[in-house]
């Protein structure tokens, strides 16, 4: 027999729509990837690598010289002091260091505070684990967290807290208060954040990523988890990282190697380098991201679609009700990739309970040609939609 939390978890939405916008010969603008090839000195590094260098087992917490390009990035963008040899564990991935903190973190029964809407991925992990979930639920349009939310969630046997800034899906980052707010609560009930912060360079219109893991009394007590794939615009690499203070970080490692062990060398030998030698990149992509999403946001306005202010990750929501379409997001976005060839995530997908109905993401990492082409798409879906609910 199966485990029967895994047994009766449908296959996630980005699966789901990207299997039906190949079917459809859809835009895809529902799962989260460019369509540029990304930056040309990973990809050559990358394949230096995997003819020049070793292609055996890595060491188990990743290769010293990405630990050390690692500690050296953060400490230049964001002010953290991190020991490559003791507070870095190289993942497959951000999917990877998630497991890794749930699985070595959560005692069963204990309470993990998760903020809604979430990215997919963690609910099941946190059960799977033992953890019970308690859940709170942002409000638009800022989506910001509230003392009585904390008050209400915190408890003595909260063990951990997930927080996702940038936060995908609404494109919104938590400015100081919120995070001062968080660290306040989790000093009180000695509780651990597992910061999910993949979009921390996908940071657009000059805004500064602030991370959790500065703030008084938090260094000891935050697992702040990055992605490769999200900074480098690759997002099939699945290079992440966990760190964490020494001891939190020996725990954290316990988990990997009995995961993944490792992660593909050649990889990691090309993020080395991208960390290293980053050029301008850290400015030209998120310049180039804000131009997309800025030309995806008034072709949007100029077919009527009412569009949400996003100011990092690679989406867009749109307001479906407010742009005059009555379906539900998930039955839009079926009509939207079946009927007129283009692919979205409705925004409901990431709620466990009391979903935000009415709003789909867009993801703009795409040539202009491509976003003109979509929202031409949206326009019919849309009249598709409204004919249907006049027939009904
Ligand atoms: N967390 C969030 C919020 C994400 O959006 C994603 C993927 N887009 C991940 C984690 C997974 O990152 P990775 O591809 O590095 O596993
Ligand atoms: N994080 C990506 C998104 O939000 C999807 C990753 C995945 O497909 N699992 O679109």
């Amino acid at each position: 027999m199966a485990n029967s939390l895994y047994n009766a978890l449908p296959t996630t939405i980005f699966t789901v729509m990207s299997g039906l916008a190949s079917e459809a010969n859809a835009i895809n603008l529902g799962q989260g990837f460019p369509d540029e090839p990304g930056p040309r000195a990973l990809l050559d590094a990358a394949a230096r690598a995997l003819v020049e260098k070793s292609n055996q087992y890595p060491p188990m917490p990743g290769l010293l010289e990405l630990r050390r390009a690692i500690s050296g990035h953060y400490a230049r963008t964001q002010g953290l002091d991190l020991d490559p040899a003791a507070s870095i564990t190289v993942t497959s991935g951000a999917t990877e260091a998630l497991a890794c903190a749930f699985l070595s973190l959560i005692e069963p029964g204990d309470e993990v505070v998760l903020f809604q809407p979430l990215y997919d991925a963690y609910l099941p992990m946190v059960r799977r684990a033992g953890g019970v979930p308690r859940l709170a639920r942002l409000q638009p349009p800022h989506w910001r967290l509230e003392r009585a939310m904390l008050e209400a969630l915190f408890t003595s046997r909260t063990r951990l807290v997930v927080v996702n800034t940038p936060l995908n899906p609404t494109a919104t980052m938590f400015g100081d208060e919120d995070l001062a707010l968080l660290s306040e609560f989790c000093v009180r009930y000695d509780v651990t954040a597992v910061c999910d912060e993949v979009w921390e360079q996908v940071v657009l219109d000059g805004d500064r990523h602030r991370t959790l893991m500065a703030y008084p009394g938090m260094g000891e007590r935050t697992v702040k988890i990055g992605s490769a794939g999200k900074m480098f615009a690759l997002t099939g690499w699945k290079v992440g990282w966990l760190l964490a203070a020494p001891e939190l970080s020996r725990t954290l490692s316990k988990a990997h190697q009995f995961l993944t062990f490792t992660t593909a060398p050649h990889l990691q030998w090309a993020v080395t380098e991208g960390l290293t030698d980053p050029g301008d990149w850290f400015e030209t992509m998120p310049r180039d991201l804000a131009a997309s999403r800025d030309h995806l946001a008034s072709a949007l306005r100029a077919q009527g679609f009412a569009v949400l202010p996003g100011a990092g990750t690679y989406f867009l929501n749109v307001d479906l009700a407010a742009s005059g379409i009555a379906e539900g997001d998930l039955d839009f976005a079926l009509r939207a990739v079946k009927e007129a060839g283009v692919a979205g995530i409705p925004v409901s997908s990431f709620y466990e309970s009391d979903p935000v109905t009415h709003v789909l993401r867009l993801c703009f990492a795409k040539r202009d040609e491509t976003l003109d082409e979509a929202v031409v798409r949206l326009a019919r879906a849309r009249d598709l939609s409204c004919a249907a609910t006049r027939a009904a």
